[in-house]
């Protein structure tokens, strides 16, 4: 039980900074704000209890990757306040209602936390803040996520063009990507008891065959960072990007950015340094062309927070799907009659990550093969993506659906062409098809289908 010192309140400013997928204290104005305006914060995160429950897909909201990331973050984030001598208020249940429990607690005055694009978070954030109100408390809010600040786009949000090069064209023109705001150097807390992390969770083995072993934390992403782009990864990146396998053809800042313990924008100054040092070129422009894509599925999501959910999308088309349930249990379990479609989803299981070539050539068998009703694929991607993000995941699955922002209406891939181009050698569904790496030596595969 934590003893919670009384406070006389004409004197004494008290903040919660609500801690979500902005897991960093580097570029992070939400709590920028909060230690300029409070004499004390308390820092909080908040594990929504719904996040185990199952969806209308039948799917959870959070698998055993991105749960792990996520405490890994977590945990260093407790380790940086505690060096600021702060730290941590962990807490099970529904937001709204500890969210209030803990302001009411710490006689906060403010709750600030971060800005949302995505129906249900929107609709979270409206009901804490009418419940805050009646305590008398006020809800701060702040856009910690894009590259672009929401506030310097060249048109209002109901303006923005759904046509992505529409989009970029006019942010590279009229708008500039912020500096990054600095880490408080002072703030204050109340004693916080520090967590004891392995009441709420337990760390799971890495998969020896995965590319690369993501773990959260702030410190990890500018690990990455340093790793990816001084080494000149990022060199060879706009011709390797689509490769299926490999620690260094992409740069894997995804899980980073999806739990915020790294900003668009520090990478993006990162890449401009590494520009004045040693030149650009194709491959530096494209990694920030890439996060424009992840900014233009934001902005949608803002302009349309709802209708990206929904199965016609925000093209409002009606499409005819045959949704079998057999057919999403085979390409979930890596049963399907196309071998590189099972290597691509057992990697997806035991990994939690995918290529993004390997994203769009399995949703595409998805929708257009097996003819499955693209939310549930989008749902089960929700579950074991370590990268989930409402925006970037929904956002690409309506786009490759065609119900999204493609003006070409959807996208289909030849999964034998794919698979020829991609992985002439076998490599990659050796590696995760069991079946096949025990007969591997024996070399016999010629088609790309093992079961019929
Ligand atoms: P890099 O190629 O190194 O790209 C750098 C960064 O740019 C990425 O980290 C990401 O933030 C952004 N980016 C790159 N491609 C895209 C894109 N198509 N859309 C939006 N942002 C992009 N990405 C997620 O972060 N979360 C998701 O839930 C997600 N779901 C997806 C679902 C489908 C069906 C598809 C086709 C793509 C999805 N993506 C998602 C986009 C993309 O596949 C991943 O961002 C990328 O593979 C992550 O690896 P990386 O960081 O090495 O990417």
């Amino acid at each position: 039980m934590i003893d919670v010192e009384p406070i006389n309140l004409n004197t004494m400013r008290r903040a919660i900074v609500w801690f979500k997928n902005d897991l960093r204290l580097q570029d992070n104005e939400t709590l920028q704000k909060a230690v300029e305006w409070a004499d004390e914060i308390i820092p909080v995160f908040c594990y929504n209890e719904n996040w185990d429950t199952q969806t209308q897909f039948g799917t959870k909201k959070i698998g055993k990757h991105r749960k792990q990331f996520l405490f890994q973050s977590m945990m260093e984030l407790e380790e940086q306040l505690a060096e600021r001598n702060s730290g941590l208020v962990f807490c099970k249940g529904n937001p709204i209602h500890e969210i209030l429990r803990l302001a009411k607690l710490y006689n906060a005055q403010r709750v600030y936390a971060k800005k949302e694009v995505a129906y249900e978070e929107i609709t979270e954030l409206k009901n804490l803040n009418e419940q805050l109100l009646k305590s008398g408390i006020t809800l701060e809010l702040y856009s910690t996520s894009t590259l672009y600040h929401a506030t310097d786009l060249p048109f209002s949000i109901r303006d923005i063009p759904e046509m992505f090069t529409n989009f970029r064209k006019q942010v590279e023109k009229d708008s500039i990507v912020r500096n990054e705001i600095n880490t408080p150097d002072n703030f204050k807390s109340p004693q916080l008891e520090k967590v004891n992390w392995s009441d709420y969770f337990t760390p799971i083995k890495n998969d020896e065959r995965a590319s690369f072993h993501f773990i959260g934390g702030e410190n990890q992403a500018n690990k990455r960072l340093t790793e990816f782009i001084q080494a000149g990864h990022i060199n060879h990146y706009k011709q390797k990007r689509d490769q299926l396998y490999g620690a260094n053809y992409s740069s894997k800042f995804s899980p980073w950015l999806a739990l915020g313990c790294i900003s668009p924008r520090t990478i993006y100054h990162h890449i401009k340094n590494f520009e004045n040092q040693y030149g650009a070129n194709d491959s530096t422009y494209w990694l920030i062309f890439e996060l424009i894509w992840r900014d233009f599925f934001r902005f949608s999501f803002k302009k349309h927070p709802r209708d990206f959910f929904l199965q016609q999308g925000i093209s409002k088309k009606t499409i005819e799907f045959s949704h079998n349930k057999n057919n999403f249990v085979a390409w979930k379990n890596s049963e399907t009659v196309q071998n590189l479609i099972n290597a691509f989803m057992n990697e997806l299981k035991e990994t939690g990550f995918m290529s993004n070539r390997g994203r769009q050539i399995v949703a595409s068998y998805f929708i257009y093969e097996l003819k499955c009703d693209w939310r549930y694929g989008a749902s089960w991607f929700e579950e074991q993506l370590i990268d989930y993000d409402p925006c970037s995941n929904w956002g690409n699955w309506a786009y490759i659906a065609g119900v999204g922002n493609d003006p070409r209406g959807g996208r289909i891939f030849n999964i034998d062409k794919q698979a020829e181009q991609f992985d002439k050698d076998f490599s990659f569904r050796n590696k995760w098809l069991s079946i096949l790496s025990s007969e591997k030596s024996s070399n016999n595969i010629e088609s790309n289908t093992i079961k019929t």
